[in-house]
């Protein structure tokens, strides 16, 4: 057996041991919360950290070196860490599952931090208390960093057959599950024929992420010579970001496999019969990857965070300080990652990504710092950086950078270069990148 396939066989067989990939929206289970206390609280103030994905894990790391004096728990339910950035590449054998698995327990405890698998249930800030599967846990300050629920909504309403088949049969894999091993061998059972991918609305996770996703999927197909067509349903009215690069993918790598079809926001979905309708027409498919609407993570309700419009309707996203991250009316609670709502007038939401998510946690271990020091909290401006692989023979990428700064009018200002001209030093930059982060939040 080669060395590729004993990893990618341990990857499986860790995924074979997660919990089953969470319900949809629609279909929460009562989780039984047991009354007793999970850890007692000692001597020192305690940070608690809710999820252990990009954000989370890099404020659970950074909270240690800014603020030793503080004890530092990380909650999370999955008992590996799986990424999302790189696991389109993953998805075609481009990297192996050992880029995107690593251990929870030995970041813990290179860092010096505690690690608690087990699901939370809910919230109680009155009493500054998280209720989990195994307990309930006290807290000095709070930090969540829950990531993105994905709700079908808007489709199907109480429908919860067609929700539920829609979640089994064509889930979009865009929450660390074991959606990604369902995907990955959809993809090599495909034999042909019509796949449909949609894209949700804006503001989604990883904005490029799903371009990249058929860029991959359509070079896999050509190189295995399956007679597929990736029909594109974007929302939008143009791609972004990075559209140059990925026409120019789509027309001169692609044009023989990947239809894209702009303003073609879902109407209606017939999952047993296979037909979308859209604003741009009804499209039949044979297979399909259908990305529901995103919205902050179910914790993010739970904690009271969501923010509301001039008209009382939820935002689905958490309304937080937009340099501080904290809420208004509980400072010491902060919501990072992919979860936090407009911090703008001028570009709304920072892009959902894993970059940011990092900058976050690394700006929140700072700013708590600061607070259990009694010391003003410092702004801290962050940066975005993306690359998105678009061809494997040979490979090469595409990039685009966000730039931030505070503007006259005291609001964020977003500058955004899109590197659009695809080259193997851009993937090289991109491992690089990849590596320095999770060097960063998990140390090896
Ligand atoms: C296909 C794809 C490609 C991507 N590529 C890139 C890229 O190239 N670059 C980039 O910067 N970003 C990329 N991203 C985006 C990146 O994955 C996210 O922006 C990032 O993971 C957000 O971090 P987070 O901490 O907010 O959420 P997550 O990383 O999703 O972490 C949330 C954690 O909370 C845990 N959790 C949630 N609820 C509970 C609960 N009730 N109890 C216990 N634990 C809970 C979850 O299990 C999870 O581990 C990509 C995403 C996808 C899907």
């Amino acid at each position: 057996m080669t060395t590729a396939r004993r990893t990618l066989l341990k990857g499986a067989a860790a995924w074979g041991a997660l919990s089953a990939a969470p319900l949809p929206a629609l279909a929460q289970p009562f989780l039984f919360s047991p009354s007793t206390e999970l850890m007692p609280k000692g001597k020192k103030r305690r940070v608690l950290v809710l999820g252990g994905g990009w954000g989370g894990l890099s404020a659970a790391r950074h909270l240690r070196e800014t603020a030793p004096d503080l004890e530092v728990v990380l909650l999370e339910k999955n008992p590996i860490f799986w990424s999302c950035p790189l696991s389109n590449k993953w998805l075609v054998d481009v990297v192996d599952t050992s880029f995107l698995v690593h251990s929870y327990t030995a970041a813990a405890r290179r860092f010096g931090y505690t690690y608690v698998q087990t699901e939370i249930a809910d919230i109680d800030r009155d009493r500054k208390r998280v209720h989990t599967a195994q307990g309930f846990v006290d807290y000095d300050w709070l930090v969540v960093s829950a990531g993105v629920r994905v709700s079908y909504e808007p489709w199907f309403g109480n429908d919860r057959q067609a929700s539920a088949y829609t979640h089994v049969n064509y889930s979009s894999a865009y929450v660390p599950s074991a959606e990604h091993l369902a995907l990955k061998q959809k993809i090599k059972a495909f034999k042909g024929g019509t796949f449909v991918m949609t894209l949700p609305p804006p503001p989604h996770r990883c904005p490029p992420s799903p371009y990249e996703r058929a860029c991959l999927m359509a070079s896999y197909f050509q190189r295995n010579k399956i007679p597929a067509k990736i029909v594109i349903l974007d929302p939008k009215p143009s791609i972004s970001p990075i559209g140059g690069g990925y026409r120019r993918a789509f027309d001169e790598l692609y044009d023989d496999v990947i239809t894209y079809v702009p303003n073609a926001g879902v109407k209606e979905l017939d999952p047993f019969n296979r037909v979308v309708k859209t604003a741009a027409g009804d499209f039949r498919f044979d297979d399909a990857i259908f990305m529901g609407h995103h919205q902050a993570a179910d914790l993010v309700w739970k904690l009271g965070a969501v923010g509301k419009t001039a008209e009382g309707k939820a935002t689905n996203w958490a309304a937080v300080h937009p340099e501080f991250y904290n809420m208004k009316d509980d400072p010491n609670v902060f919501v990072i990652g992919d979860s936090v709502g407009a911090v703008s007038p001028q570009f709304g939401h920072y892009p959902k990504s894993g970059h940011i998510a990092n900058r976050m946690g690394r700006s929140v271990a700072q700013y708590i710092s600061q607070q259990a020091k009694g010391q003003p909290m410092k702004p801290v401006i962050i940066d975005n950086l993306c690359y998105m692989l678009v061809n494997t023979e040979p490979l090469e990428a595409i990039s685009v950078k966000f730039e931030y700064k505070m503007g006259p009018e005291g609001h964020l200002l977003q500058t955004l270069t899109d590197d659009i001209f695809r080259r193997p030093q851009l993937w090289q930059e991109d491992l690089r990148w990849y590596g320095s982060m999770v060097q960063d939040f998990v140390g090896s």
